[in-house]
């Protein structure tokens, strides 16, 4: 089935992407860069975000606009704004508060902070100061931030003086690289020569500070990867990926001028700081940030409100809107909505319908990862959605299918599979701009990812013969069982088609006779009752329409399955734990599952 990906807005607004082989047969990776222009002292991702824009009309523009929890008189969320000649003065204020203490190029700079203007200003500063940035998820307990800060050899903490007591205090002394930390709100928590007020701080310096020259390869930003397949790595990142958020904007997001865009992912994941920070700010558009957690009818109502043009977001937050069922839903009109797209997990056929139906638009499903820093392959306004598909490669990205490297197979060179609808490893040519350049302190697993002028993904796809590609699963989740290689998302989906299925995370449990025993956590919508009727009926539905040797044999009833933080679903931890196993690395598991 396809659906037609491009539902035209009321106001008129043009796609920028409508032809898509015309697009990628002129695009260049040179002439973005042209349309970016140079920055003073060479290529800087605070310039392009910010600086750049203060000198014409969108210097009172607003770039951010921060929900709150009250409620104005006219009963709607109270928002705090940020203009872009505001954010640049306090960006700058910031970049000559990191010079007084003498955190220069190259220094990293941790950022711990909720989803407040503090962290946008921090990390913006600090890129346009030419140190290192490294974003990390506020939620994240005593011990994993310290591994990351060890991990990074962080030299300066910014965080908050709550957070500083529940998470900072008890380690402190366990991180003898930091040399500075900045606190808002007080230093009451850690009255310390090292420990600095935030706002006295920047109350000290005035707001004239150049831009530190830094090139295209000098590191930018830190990124851990979400920990679902094992512990999580870190991933360097360099200025010069600037112009894929760009590109990707103008051609996955569709940003126009005029948008109001929400991007939901914390800064604290790839996705919130590429595409929650910096790419919106690229574009000159104004981006709503709700420092709260997810909450449906919170976030029906920012989107309603807040007259939300573009919303990306993540496949377990749709489901969950879709658990929430269409009477909420209902409530509420989005007539300003013009664009959804979502990233970090397959999205499942219902959910893009969901979209179409519901908010009306369908979902437009994107790949990419921590280590591509960027949207590699997208449905876009440009083509129709196949539902199930994360579209086409965008204009500059090559991606294809390699035969999959055996156990311990050490080879560098790689098979390109031509033969459409061929499962094999994802790969991309390598060489685009935001392509990671190392794991932190892991050269080794770096030099591993690659293969020829190939980087080696360590998903599982196919593609179709319109080169539209087919996620079928992690290299490290797929199933093999009597002969066959069984994606988990496959039958998640189907499972997921039965009416009382809200969520589902498909395993393979080792068994002698066929190797893997397909077996399927599954959680209930409301209103639906986990008995043996239910259980049958389930795996019947799967049988009819997997067929016998891909359908799972058994299922269990779950009130919730293990996600990461960023929301994927942890099929290692449902596989350990269904196997008495050591759970791993559970740093990034959601609170409480
Ligand atoms: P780790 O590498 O630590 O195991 P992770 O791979 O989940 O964690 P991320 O870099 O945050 O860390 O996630 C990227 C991965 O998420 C991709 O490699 C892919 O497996 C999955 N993913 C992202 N987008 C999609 C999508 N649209 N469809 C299917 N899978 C996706
Ligand atoms: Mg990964």
């Amino acid at each position: 089935m396809t659906i037609v990906s491009h539902i035209p807005a009321a106001g008129g607004t043009t796609p920028n992407f409508t032809d898509y082989d015309g697009e990628r047969a002129r695009f260049s990776w040179a002439a973005v860069d042209r349309e970016l222009g140079a920055a003073p002292g060479g290529c800087n991702i605070a310039h392009y975000a910010v600086d750049r824009h203060l000198h014409g009309p969108l210097a009172d523009h607003c770039a951010f606009r921060f929900v709150g929890s009250g409620e104005s008189a006219t009963g709607s969320f109270v928002t705090e704004r940020l203009t872009f000649a505001e954010l640049g003065s306090r960006v700058r204020r910031f970049t000559n508060v990191l010079r007084a203490l003498g955190v220069g190029k190259g220094d990293r700079v941790f950022v711990i902070l909720g989803r407040i203007p503090e962290m946008y200003i921090a990390i913006l500063g600090a890129l346009r100061n030419g140190c290192v940035v490294s974003p990390l998820f506020s939620a994240f307990g005593p011990e994993p931030l310290a591994t990351r800060i060890r991990l990074g050899a962080g030299q300066m903490l910014v965080t908050t003086d709550s957070l500083y007591r529940r998470r900072i205090a008890s380690i402190r002394s366990d991180l003898p690289t930091l040399r500075h930390v900045l606190v808002i709100g007080g230093t009451d928590a850690a009255p310390s020569s090292d420990t600095v007020d935030f706002a006295t701080a920047m109350s000290q310096v005035d707001d004239v500070a150049d831009i530190t020259p830094t090139s295209r390869d000098d590191p930018a930003l830190l990124h851990f990867t979400s920990g679902t397949t094992g512990t999580p790595k870190g991933a360097i990142h360099v200025h010069g990926a600037v112009a894929t958020h760009f590109a990707t904007g103008r051609y996955a997001l569709d940003l126009h001028p005029t948008d109001t865009f929400w991007c939901t992912a914390d800064p604290g994941w790839v996705t919130g700081t590429s595409y929650g920070v910096i790419t919106p700010l690229l574009h000159g558009i104004t981006s709503v940030v709700d420092p709260a957690e997810f909450d449906a009818e919170r976030w029906y109502r920012i989107l309603a409100e807040q007259a939300v043009t573009v919303w990306y977001t993540a496949p377990t937050a749709i489901r969950m809107l879709m658990k929430a069922g269409p009477d909420l839903a209902r409530t509420y009109a989005f007539p300003r909505l013009r664009f959804v797209a979502s990233v970090g997990e397959p999205l499942n056929p219902d959910a893009v319908i969901w979209g179409r139906d519901v908010l009306g638009h369908p979902v437009h499903d994107n790949w990419w990862q921590t280590e591509t820093g960027g949207i590699m392959i997208a449905n876009t306004p440009g083509f129709d959605i196949k539902p199930g598909s994360m579209g086409r490669p965008l204009p500059g990205v090559d991606a294809c299918i390699v035969a999959p490297r055996r156990d311990g197979d050490e080879a560098r060179d790689v098979t390109v599979v031509d033969a459409s609808d061929t499962e094999g490893e994802l790969a991309l040519r390598r060489g685009w701009p935001s392509m990671f350049r190392g794991y932190l302190n892991n050269d080794e697993r770096y030099r591993r990812c690659f293969a020829g002028d190939w980087y080696l993904t360590g998903d599982l796809a196919k593609r179709d013969e319109d080169g539209y590609f087919w996620f079928v699963g992690r290299a490290d989740d797929v199933i093999k069982s009597a002969g066959h290689l069984i994606g988990p998302f496959e039958v998640e989906n189907v499972l997921m088609q039965h009416p009382a299925v809200a969520e589902a995370g498909v395993i393979g449990v080792p068994d002698e006779t066929v190797g893997d025993i397909v077996k399927a956590f599954v959680s209930l919508s409301a209103g639906w009752t986990a008995d043996d009727a239910l259980r049958r009926e389930l795996l019947a539905h799967a049988r009819t329409r997997l067929g016998a040797a891909v359908a799972p044999k058994s299922i269990d009833f779950v009130d919730t399955l293990p996600h990461t933080r960023s929301g994927k679903i942890m099929r290692r931890l449902l596989k350990a734990r269904e196997l008495g196993l050591p759970e791993g690395d559970t740093s990034t598991l959601e609170a409480g599952r």
